[in-house]
């Protein structure tokens, strides 16, 4: 079976880092028409777009706050601009913020987290939505965590940004299948990122983090892109409104493998 998302035209935010990069490069080599979407890093996203551009891809850079609504509609016009249209959003952008325990957090801080996983991912949704329900085409991927369901001390926001996000994918999946767009969400575990690199550099945190995984290793970017490229094609054709989980094991609950 050959996956092709040839011609697609496909926005991947925060894509000039981590996953999102190699959701865009994924995205190249199967052939889409990549927009990769970043916030400060220009340098990071031009080397996307060089590396899919080298492989012999299209691909282009587009700068946006997404938790900026004036900024996202702007993103989207100049999309509109270049292709006419959207096919594909992998919504990836995300932080995790601080850690810090709830009584401890600045409100303005797990505001910030909720303003851009949750929010940011709601206004480029809705104008992806906008755009491909009068279309009666289109897929919304989020890149959502296993802790849309496991709760994690010291990020209350994060936690609660990757549930609502859960829930609001669920809704948006049943007021846009009818008309022919599908919206689902990804939920990596632990991965090999800029995000969580004081955890995997640090060989007594590492261990730790093993600990909880049943496959016993961190995953690789490589190995989320790879699933998301699956998804969003006709290979995908019939998943909605549904969390598909890529995590090594990490929401089997590892610590009941030796009883309990
Ligand atoms: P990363 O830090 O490399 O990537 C996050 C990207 O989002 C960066 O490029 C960053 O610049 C961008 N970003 C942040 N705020 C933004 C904003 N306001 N507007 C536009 N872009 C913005 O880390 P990553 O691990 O690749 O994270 C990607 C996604 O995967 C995040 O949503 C994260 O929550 C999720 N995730 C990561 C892991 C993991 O273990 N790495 C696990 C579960 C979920």
């Amino acid at each position: 079976m050959e996956i092709q998302l040839t011609g697609k035209r496909v926005l991947v935010t925060g894509s000039s880092s981590g996953i999102g990069a190699a959701i865009a490069e994924h995205m190249g080599a199967a052939g889409a028409r990549v927009a990769v979407n970043y916030r400060s890093s220009e340098e990071g996203a031009e080397d996307t777009v060089k590396k899919i551009v080298d492989a012999g891809g299209e691909a282009f850079k587009v700068q946006a706050d997404i938790s900026d609504a004036t900024a996202v509609e702007k993103m989207f016009a100049e999309i509109d601009h270049r292709w006419g249209g959207i096919d594909v959003l992998i919504n990836n952008a995300g932080i995790d913020g601080e850690r810090l325990k709830s009584w401890e957090i600045e409100a303005r801080d797990w505001k910030n987290v909720i303003d851009i996983n949750l929010v940011g991912t709601f206004y480029c949704s809705q104008q992806a939505l906008k755009r491909m329900v009068p279309a009666e085409s289109g897929v919304i991927l989020n890149i959502s965590s296993v802790h849309e369901e496991i709760a994690w001390s010291g990020h209350s926001a994060y936690t609660a940004s990757k549930a609502g996000i859960s829930m609001m994918m669920k809704t948006m999946a049943q007021e846009a299948s009818p008309h022919g767009v599908r919206v689902l969400a990804v939920a990596p575990g632990a991965i090999r990122t800029p995000i969580n690199k004081d955890v995997w550099s640090d060989p007594e945190r590492l261990k730790d983090l093993k600990s909880k995984i049943p496959m016993n290793r961190i995953g690789e970017t490589d190995e989320v892109a790879r699933l998301v490229v699956v998804l969003v094609s006709e290979v995908g054709s019939y998943v909605t409104g549904e969390t598909i989980f890529i995590d090594g094991g990490m929401t089997d609950y590892p610590g009941f493998a030796h009883g309990g």
